[in-house]
């Protein structure tokens, strides 16, 4: 059967590779960016042409794959591509501060800014191995503080996310070394971006 290239690309940086320095360098950006996030690219287009998922919106694939063993080669390119293009664009130089409904939903049910800094770190450090920490809305607008492991992505399971970050070895390992704790509370300290997380958060289900 003749296949054609999966369309599959590589989504441009939010940013110039060293905006988010000194917090996360340029280094660990191209390596990151560049060869991490990349080979899941390529990894997926040599898995996909004459399945059927050859014609999918990343996002139905990664859906589609979730949960499945004989999928997981599949889901997990797939969910890694999404989730890193979700990360690149949670990160802002400067970060920013929940306003609006969103803060008074991080008062709710997190216990306010300070506590959820506090959480949201703890709990990157605490997903053993590989792995995300995330903010997720529920469908009834409630909101909390998720981990999971690899690839796995809570947009899979039809929840908003609206940030996350990648707790992985090579998400830090050049700049902080084996120091998980300090990486997750410079980064949700000093760029997480709270206009994407509104954004994230009004849009509905
Ligand atoms: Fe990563």
């Amino acid at each position: 059967m003749a296949t054609t290239p999966a369309p599959i690309t590589l989504p441009a940086l939010p940013w110039p590779d060293n905006a988010l320095d000194p917090v996360i360098s340029a280094n660990t950006i191209s390596f990151h960016y560049g060869k991490h996030h990349k080979t899941y690219v390529d990894n997926l287009n040599k898995l996909i042409p004459g399945t059927e998922y050859a014609d999918m919106p990343l996002e139905k694939i990664v859906t589609a794959t979730a949960g499945k063993a004989d999928k997981a080669g599949i889901f997990n390119n797939a969910a890694q591509i999404w989730n890193h293009t979700f990360f690149w664009a949670c990160l802002t130089p400067g970060g920013g501060k929940p306003k609006g409904e969103l803060m008074r939903a991080i008062d709710r049910d997190l216990g306010g800014l300070d506590k959820f800094k506090e959480k949201f770190a703890h709990d990157g450090v605490a997903q053993f191995g590989s792995g995300w920490v995330w903010l997720v809305a529920y469908d009834d607008d409630r909101i909390g503080i998720e981990k999971t492991p690899d690839a796995v992505t809570p947009m899979a399971e039809g929840k908003r996310c609206l940030l996350t970050i990648d707790v992985w070895e090579h998400a830090y390992y050049l700049d902080y070394q084996n120091r998980r704790p300090d990486f997750l509370t410079a980064v949700t300290g000093k760029l997480l971006n709270w206009d994407f997380a509104m954004q994230n958060f009004l849009r509905s289900g």
